[in-house]
């Protein structure tokens, strides 16, 4: 029977409200500025390689424009079009491949048919969260808190704190989920290996920063990928990501038949690695202002 055109054939992503992120609280003032990235080459209508995904088609909302956090916005992004575009061509090219056709076809990797993005800047508490529209799951919504975009500090880390979390929201449209079923932490420590690979942690972030258990969700788990794709090889999170479209997620048989072997195992060696290195020397960062640990709800 033919579809209605409106209906995708492949599984959709479900992002539950509860499933969003509220995103780290601003760093006190005193934490050192980080340079802003800069955009990559790429976008809409780009000639990259990567410009063969579907780029979905991108909205801006303001609710209130008298609020000083549309002001702080509007005044820290020199072009949000750019930036937008830019944060998603980042993320499809961390999570899909885009190289050659030869390696496509050997590796095929499948974006969720994410149709639009629509960014509303409204007031709210927490920090960001994003969500499918009742109709069409296919239309995703990111919410971001104006209150949180006021209390950026300093001003020289707005417009990277800015692009860190709609990069992370992105993910959130863009991702798999073991139809479902993939732990929490796991989502939101995919959505933030990406915001890591693109240049754009929060100081407050720390390598090592372990956490309790593997999927602690957020840079705990985040780092724990980095370590992954650093012993398995570039593009192992793409995996992970292409397994969680295929299948629903179920522990074993997830890590087992993409990695072989347990996650419990993965995270201990991982530990494993990070007891090496304390061993070795400090870390340039030990010696910095310690940051409060962020507040995560
Ligand atoms: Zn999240």
């Amino acid at each position: 029977m033919p579809l209605p055109p409106l209906t995708s054939p492949v599984p959709l992503p479900v992002f539950m409200p509860g499933m969003s992120y509220q995103h780290d609280a601003p760093p006190p003032p005193d934490a050192e500025p980080t340079p802003s990235p800069l955009p990559p080459s790429g976008g809409p209508g780009s000639s990259s390689s990567s410009s063969s995904f579907d780029f979905p088609k991108l909205r801006l909302q303001f609710h209130d424009l008298g609020h000083p956090g549309s002001t702080i916005f509007l005044n820290s992004l020199a072009s949000p079009a750019q930036v937008f575009s830019t944060a998603v061509q980042n993320v499809l090219s961390h999570l899909y491949s885009s190289s050659t056709p030869a390696q496509k076809a050997h590796h095929p990797f499948h974006p969720p048919p994410t149709r639009s993005v629509t960014l509303i800047l409204r007031s709210m508490t927490g920090v960001a969260y994003t969500t499918g529209i009742d109709l069409d799951d296919d239309h995703k919504e990111i919410h971001l808190s104006l209150e949180y975009v006021a209390g950026i500090n300093p001003a020289a880390r707005r417009a990277h704190e800015i692009t860190g979390v709609l990069t992370h929201e992105l993910v959130h449209c863009h991702q798999w989920n073991g139809k479902g079923a993939a732990p929490g932490g796991l989502v939101e420590g995919v959505a933030d290996w990406v915001r890591l690979q693109c240049g754009l942690a929060p100081p407050h972030w720390k390598k090592g920063d372990r956490g309790a258990k593997w999927d602690a969700g957020y840079q705990h788990t985040a780092y724990f990928l980095e370590y992954l794709e650093g012993r398995f090889g570039k593009g192992t999170v793409r995996r992970l990501n292409e397994k969680l479209r295929v299948e629903k997620y179920e522990e074993k048989a997830f890590w087992t038949g993409t990695l072989g072997r347990p996650v419990q195992q993965l995270w201990e060696d991982y530990g494993k690695t990070l007891e090496t290195k304390s061993d070795g020397g400090a870390d340039p960062q030990d010696g910095k202002t310690a940051v409060n640990e962020a507040t995560q709800t």
